[in-house]
């Protein structure tokens, strides 16, 4: 792997270190993974389906210990402490927030039951007040909606819906698993252009894990691309933008993804033809 420079001189808020993960013992889904995040930076993590993304937002998050996974090797640290030996409560605690793939709001609490949930620690509520303003200035369908059951929100809805829970709890860093899935290309625009912008008015930290390339590195400062557990290649957005095997891989319009694995003994063949 190429040195992530930019991530790492920039003194990053999160540091991944060559951890290796294993499910139930046996496993082995991460293999050496090292990445760095810096205080108010996207960094977008990419991958095909399978390749270990959301293992490693879990990795960070603690939440690991929940399906049977464990860090076997290498540590992470927030703010230069070590976090991979804390529970998940205190790695919250400290401010770091993952919004789960699939959305995971409360269904038969309204919208600002679940909100008023990711301030439950709070007891500033003018503060919680004031916030819950600042979401529903980021997303007003959710105040025209407030009084509404969670369940009854359309899928976008929802997925705004947990993006504002995490909000709430005042975080020093967002992890976001595949905010765009299951959405329209419409939703999907306006969610990413929304991220975008709390990234850029309230300085948060996010790491961003996504399938949809386009977006994702559209609007990083940093990217990681990840196969088989592993990180094949990183670069800022864009030094990424611009490499033809990214172009190739993940930025190609309906054409079949080739793995980067694949795509080398692709061109090897082409130049022996
Ligand atoms: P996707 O984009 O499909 O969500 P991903 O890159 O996020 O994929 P992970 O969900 O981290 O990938 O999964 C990586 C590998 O680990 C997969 O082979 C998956 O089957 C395996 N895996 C994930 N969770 C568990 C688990 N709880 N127990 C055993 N194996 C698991």
């Amino acid at each position: 792997m190429s040195q992530p420079a930019e991530a790492f001189t920039a003194e990053p808020v999160l540091s991944v270190n060559n951890v290796e993960v294993v499910y139930d013992d046996v496993i082995l889904v991460l293999r050496g993974v090292s990445m760095g995040v810096a205080k108010g930076q996207v960094v977008a993590l990419l991958g095909a389906n399978g390749a270990g993304k959301s293992t490693t937002l879990k990795a960070i998050s603690g939440l690991l210990h929940s399906e049977d996974g464990e860090i076997t090797r290498g540590n992470i640290s927030f703010e230069g402490e070590t976090v991979s030996d804390r529970p998940p409560e205190e790695i919250v605690r400290r401010g770091i927030f993952q919004v789960m793939e699939g959305r995971r709001v409360i269904e038969d609490m309204t919208v600002v039951e679940n909100l008023r949930l990711g301030a439950f620690t709070r007891r500033d509520r003018e503060a919680v007040k004031t916030d819950m303003d600042m979401v529903f200035e980021y997303f007003p369908r959710l105040r025209e909606r407030s009084g509404g059951l969670a369940g009854y929100l359309s899928g976008g809805e929802q997925q705004m819906l947990a993006i504002g829970r995490a909000l709430m709890a005042r975080p020093r860093m967002l992890l976001l698993d595949e905010p765009s899935m299951g959405l329209s290309p419409m939703l999907v625009k306006e969610v990413f252009s929304i991220i975008g912008r709390i990234n850029r008015e309230q300085g948060l930290t996010m790491l961003l894990v996504e399938q949809n390339a386009n977006y994702a590195l559209r609007m990083c400062d940093y990217g990681y691309i990840m196969e088989n557990g592993k990180i094949v290649l990183d670069g800022s957005r864009d030094e990424l933008l611009n490499n033809e095997d990214v172009k190739e891989s993940y930025l190609g319009g309906g054409e079949e993804r080739r793995s980067f694995k694949n795509l080398k003994s692709y061109k090897r063949r082409k130049r022996w033809l």
